[in-house]
C-alpha cells in the first residue's frame, strides 16, 4: 500500500488550491465530478481525511466514519437525478488503474433526468 502523499490533486481540492466542479460537501466528504468523464453522469466522493486508497481507508478509519462514508455515496447518487442505477467503482493501487492516491469512489451513470 502506498504511504499519503499530501501533494495529491485530491489532497490539494480539499484544501482549496485546486478547483473542482462541487456536487456536494459536508464537514466529512466531498463530491466533484471527474475532470475526465467516463459516462453522462461521473462523479468522485472523497473523505477529507486523508487516506491512499480504499485499504487503507477501511483498514485505518474507525467504523462511524467508513459507515457514514457509504451511507453518503448512496444519498449522493440518490439525488444526482440519476435515472436507472449506477455503478460504484474504486481502483486499489496502481496495478488496478488507480493514479490519484487519495480514496475516492466513482459513481458513474448512463443518464440523468434532465437528460430524458
Ligand atoms: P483513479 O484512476 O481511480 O485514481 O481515478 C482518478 C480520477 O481522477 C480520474 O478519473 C481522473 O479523470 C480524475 N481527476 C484527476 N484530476 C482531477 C481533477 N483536478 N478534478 C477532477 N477529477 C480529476
Amino acid at each position: 500500500m502506498k504511504s499519503y502523499n499530501k501533494n495529491n490533486v485530491f489532497a490539494k481540492i480539499i484544501n482549496g488550491e485546486i478547483s473542482c466542479k462541487k456536487i456536494y460537501e459536508d464537514e466529512d466528504t466531498l463530491c466533484f465530478e471527474d475532470i475526465k468523464k467516463d459516462a453522462p453522469v461521473h462523479l468522485l466522493v472523497i473523505p477529507k481525511r486523508y487516506y491512499s486508497c480504499y485499504e487503507d481507508f477501511v483498514t485505518n478509519s474507525d467504523e462511524a466514519y467508513i459507515a457514514k462514508f457509504f451511507k453518503t455515496v448512496a444519498i449522493i447518487a440518490k439525488n444526482a437525478g440519476i435515472v436507472d442505477g449506477y455503478r460504484l467503482i474504486t481502483n486499489n493501487g496502481s496495478n488496478a488503474g488507480q493514479t490519484v492516491f487519495h480514496f475516492h469512489i466513482h459513481i458513474l451513470a448512463r443518464m440523468k433526468t434532465t437528460e430524458l
